[in-house]
């Protein structure tokens, strides 16, 4: 593993870059700001290497405006409607960033917080570990979280992402990665085909917001049971959000599943996506609109790269029916995802 400085924070704080690479050179690169997957080195049919993540080339960027590329999300992934939840009887204001909703963590979420990073071996492999304390009452959340999340790349072009956190007060938890991809490596991701392991969703109002229903996919443009290209169905999801903007409810309990397997066939690249979570969110890119340069200066376009965030639902401490996402002291919250990478 390499270990390098990306950059430097405004108060001269060392923002590091941790190389992973294996056997066939996919590599995945992760910085401490935000424990962010910056790059993503991924082989096509001829083992040709593409970065599958969208980003920036440096740090000024990630400390810029952005759509949370490839940031580690917290204390809550997605929407907390009009940004507070009651919990044993007391309600708890947060703070507001989208709307008067609180969208991934508030303000200044976990993606934009400094991580602290080490390698740790394991017997074959060798992981990279970001921890981060999270105060009592930052953005509003009770209770000081230590969180910790590791990568691990393996020789089978899997990369793990393991979530572990633990608190001093009860509190809403929900982590997940935000990473972009586009398994071309550049354009748009409407010719990718994609196959979710769903048969339902929870249904959001015009704000996005769920409104506690779980509905069936079939018959609707959402019915990804079966390999269909992103572009297909696409203008059938007219108004906010414009395009694909859900969160699906996995089939299969707690254990290991697959969520989802995406593939773009010009460059033969397939990624797999497994997770202990209850539902993914397949968001298109409909918010990118060619204003944010990234790397290499290309200007990110609609539906420039697309994101399956592995959570809990949204809002899911609004809505005693979604699966509980509360942490208690004394309980370790921990949660899995890898991405598993071919080519055919
Ligand atoms: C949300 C979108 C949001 C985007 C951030 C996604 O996870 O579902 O609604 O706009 O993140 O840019």
């Amino acid at each position: 593993m390499e270990r390098s400085i990306f950059g430097k924070m405004g108060d001269g704080a060392d923002v590091e870059l941790f190389t992973l690479k294996n056997a066939r050179g996919t590599t995945a690169k992760i910085i401490t700001y935000g424990a962010t997957l910056q790059g993503l080195w991924v082989p096509d049919r001829t083992n040709q290497l593409s970065d599958v993540v969208l980003g920036f080339d440096d740090l000024k960027g990630y400390l810029g405006p952005h759509p949370y590329f490839g940031g580690t999300i917290g204390r809550y992934a997605n929407r907390i409607a009009r940004g507070k939840f009651t919990m044993d009887g007391r309600e708890y204001p947060l703070a507001q960033n989208d709307g008067t909703h609180t969208l991934h963590g508030g303000r200044e979420g976990f993606n934009r917080k400094l991580w602290k990073g080490e390698i740790v071996n394991g017997v074959r492999t060798e992981s990279v570990q970001f921890t981060y304390v999270s105060a009592d009452g930052e953005e509003g959340f009770p209770g000081t979280l230590k969180a910790r999340v590791v990568y691990t790349l393996t020789d089978k072009d899997e990369l793990k992402i393991d979530y572990t956190a633990t608190t001093d007060r009860a509190t809403p938890l929900n982590l997940t990665n935000h990473s972009y991809f586009n398994l071309a490596g550049s354009g748009d991701i409407l010719g990718h085909a994609l196959e979710l392991n769903a048969n339902q969703y929870t249904p959001v109002d015009a704000t996005l917001v769920p409104t506690s229903e779980i509905e069936g996919v079939k018959g609707t443009p959402l019915d990804f049971t079966q390999p269909t290209t992103i572009g297909a169905r696409i203008g059938q999801l007219v108004g906010n959000p414009g395009g694909y903007d859900h969160n699906f409810v996995l089939n299969g309990e707690g254990e290991l599943k697959l969520a989802a397997r995406v593939s773009d066939p010009d460059s033969g690249r397939l990624m797999e996506v497994w997770t202990t979570e209850p539902g993914v969110q397949f968001y298109s890119g409909n918010f990118l609109d060619g204003t944010i340069q990234g790397k290499a200066g290309v200007a990110y376009q609609k539906f420039a790269g697309l994101c399956l965030e592995t959570q809990h639902y949204p809002d899911s401490v609004n809505h005693p029916n979604f699966p509980s996402t509360i942490l208690h002291p004394g309980s370790t919250y921990h949660q899995e995802t890898f991405l598993k990478f071919s080519a055919r």
